[in-house]
């Protein structure tokens, strides 16, 4: 690879976040060898300088760290325990790095895999969406041992503005999991205050700005609360990949027999979401709950 002088980075999974980041590691001069599914994504980051690898080992081989960036649980844990990944054939530089969102428990038996055979592992998923990965301002919560941190810690100045050790394998996903929580549940609080300001009738795009400049601003009222008063349900984190959040703080919460009520509230207007066929769509479309819930549908091909 190239550059080596920065470093070397074999990155895995390129959607919505994964091009984005990658693409932000090239940019600070980082050596980047990419692998997906989907050729096309592939092709993309090529474009931009990076090479295409035949499959994740290859990507990773000789590589100071491998990055994933997948879906969920299954596809990193294909990847890294999986025929032809990241156990059995790893990154020159013995460190691995997955930036998903997944079980934490997961990470532990992943962790403790590649301990056996001298590999490190960190879980270091972010917040901050596609516009974050855009600008390579993500949130990034890491869980490894402090060795290894130091060690990915360049590679995450590429990609984000707040990094954070914050603990042993699993805790950066933990910590994810708690990020979750709040932004389902504000999403949701949101939504109650929309259908209920319009009800009153008040101009809600004005009643937005207010809310921002007050006690109850949050992110979500920010970046989501246009297309929420819109009735645009489209671009940004799919339902789907929310639902799969949800359903791993719900799994970890029961584990540990802490009651999230207002977790299981959301979850199940998520479901029911989903079950109207919104799974692709962004996870502000949960205001499309309320819409069918209080009949005032928003926008012509409201379902
Ligand atoms: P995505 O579905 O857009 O991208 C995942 C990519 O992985 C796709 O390009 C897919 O083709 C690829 N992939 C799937 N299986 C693969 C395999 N076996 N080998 C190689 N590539 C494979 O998802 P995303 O929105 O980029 O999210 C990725 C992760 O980050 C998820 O865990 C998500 O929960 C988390 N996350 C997403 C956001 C967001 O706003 N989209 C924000 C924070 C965290």
């Amino acid at each position: 690879m190239g550059r080596k002088e920065q470093g070397s980075v074999g990155f895995i999974g390129l959607g919505t976040m994964g091009r984005e980041m990658a693409r932000n590691l090239l940019e600070a001069g980082f050596a980047v060898r990419v692998f997906d599914v989907v050729p096309k994504a592939i092709d993309d980051l090529v474009a931009l300088g990076a090479e295409a690898a035949t499959g994740p080992a290859d990507a990773a081989r000789d590589a100071d760290i491998a990055i994933t960036m997948l879906p969920d649980t299954p596809q990193v844990e294909e990847i890294v325990l999986g025929p032809g990944g990241l156990l059995a054939d790893p990154p020159r530089g013995r460190l691995v790095v997955d930036m998903s969102t997944i079980s934490p428990v997961a990470v532990q038996r992943m962790a403790a895999e590649l301990k056996r055979v001298g590999v490190d592992m960190i879980d270091a998923p972010v917040s901050g969406g596609p516009i974050g990965a855009k600008n390579a301002t993500l949130s990034i919560m890491a869980g490894g041992e402090a060795q290894a941190f130091a060690r990915a810690k360049p590679f995450f100045e590429a990609m984000g503005t707040t990094i954070n050790h914050v603990g042993a394998p699993g805790a950066g996903q933990a910590v994810k999991l708690c990020n979750q929580l709040i932004c389902g549940i504000n999403i949701q609080a949101i939504c109650e205050a929309l259908a209920l300001g319009r009800a009153f009738g008040v101009d809600l795009e004005q009643m937005r700005g207010v809310l921002l400049g007050g006690s109850a601003a949050s992110w979500m009222l920010d970046k989501l609360g246009p297309a929420m008063i819109m009735g645009d349900a489209s671009a940004g984190f799919r339902i789907d990949l929310m639902l799969k959040d949800l359903r791993l703080v719900q799994e970890q919460a029961l584990a540990l027999s802490v009651p999230l009520p207002a977790t299981a509230l959301v979850t199940s207007q998520y479901v029911e979401a989903r079950a109207h066929g919104e799974g692709s769509n962004g996870n502000q479309a949960l205001f499309r709950v309320y819409d069918r819930m209080a009949n005032q549908p928003r926008h012509p091909d409201n379902g």
